[in-house]
């Protein structure tokens, strides 16, 4: 297959690159920068040379887009901009590349987040719930995703993408780190839900997404399993063998993160529907063996 990836240097897109690249794809990095070498088997080009000429993306079998700058920062004014105008502007370049191809990618798979249903502690989301514009990124990425609804693909697969947990990016070596040093502990009440999926459920779901040709629109990334955020604690500080007594009270965050803190103090229960209906396998299912493998140790099963 033909792969774009944009937004493909970051976390999620690292382990989608290696995951192609075994299986022999032929992929494009869509980047804002060329980093001069390649990775073998991985041709580099950037936005701009894409908005000259987007005709050296013929003939793609898919593109999956995942750029955008980092939500991992303090919310200033500039930042909340940055935050929405770098997903409208790179979704907007996506569209408009695909209007000009001759040979248009029979499918694009466009990132969106799990934040478009708002924030609850006591109710469940799926791709059929409306969107809640209950904050900042709820805004963010209903207006995301109408953006991705203006791609002429034949397919568009918008994944609203869940706490996605691997031990070299997102937001899970910063929650475990201070388990691993013996000071961990509910975060707020505790009471807030985690909806998280493994990188590597992550990456085979996406995977999916680009071959299974019913699947399109929302599709929850999620795992079927969410838990609480003192079940997520109880749960990490048994597989390090870690008291979890620590526990950090709403205001610290708040101090700490300011706005930013919803994303650790709020969150949803959100399940994966549409991939449960295609029958999609996770591989890790349930937290503590999705746990167990991050921290190198065996499974139960
Ligand atoms: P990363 O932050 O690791 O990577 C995103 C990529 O976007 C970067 O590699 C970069 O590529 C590009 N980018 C960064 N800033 C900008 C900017 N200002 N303008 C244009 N492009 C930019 O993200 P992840 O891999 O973790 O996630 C991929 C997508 O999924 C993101 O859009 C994220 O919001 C979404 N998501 C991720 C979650 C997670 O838990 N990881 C949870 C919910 C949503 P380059 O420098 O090559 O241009």
């Amino acid at each position: 297959m033909r792969i774009a990836i944009s937004g493909g240097t970051g976390f999620i897109g690292g382990h989608l690159i290696s995951y192609f690249t075994q299986r022999q794809d032929e992929l494009i990095l869509i980047s804002r920068s060329d980093p001069g070498k390649s990775l073998p088997g991985v041709r580099t080009i950037t936005w701009s040379e894409i908005e000259q000429d987007p005709h050296n993306l013929e003939g793609l079998d898919a593109w999956i887009n995942l750029a955008g700058a980092s939500i991992n920062q303090r919310w200033s004014e500039t930042a909340k901009r940055q935050i929405l105008a770098s997903r409208m502007k790179t979704t907007a370049a996506v569209a408009n590349a695909v209007s000009a191809l001759h040979n248009k990618p029979p499918v694009v798979i466009n990132a969106s987040g799990m934040s478009i249903y708002g924030t609850s502690e006591t109710d469940t989301y799926d791709e059929f719930s409306p969107p809640r514009l209950t904050d900042f990124l709820a805004e963010v990425v209903e207006q995301w995703e109408e953006a991705a609804d203006r791609i002429a693909a034949a397919r568009v697969v918008k994944v609203r993408v869940g706490i996605v947990l691997g031990t070299d990016g997102g937001a899970f070596p910063k929650m475990a780190l201070p388990y691993k040093l013996g000071v961990g502990g509910p975060i707020g009440s505790g009471n807030q839900w985690m909806s998280w999926i493994h990188i590597d459920d992550m990456v085979r779901l996406i995977d999916t997404c680009v071959r299974n040709d019913e699947i399109e629109g929302p599709v929850n990334a999620t795992a079927p399993n969410p838990v609480r955020n003192r079940e997520f604690g109880e749960v990490l500080a048994g597989v390090l063998h870690r008291p979890n007594l620590f526990r950090i009270p709403s205001w610290v965050m708040k101090g700490l993160f300011g706005e930013l803190s919803v994303l650790l103090l709020e969150g949803q229960r959100v399940l994966p529907r549409k991939m449960l209906e295609h029958e999609f396998q996770f591989a890790y299912p349930v937290l503590e063996e999705a746990l167990l493998d991050l921290a190198g140790k065996p499974g139960r099963n």
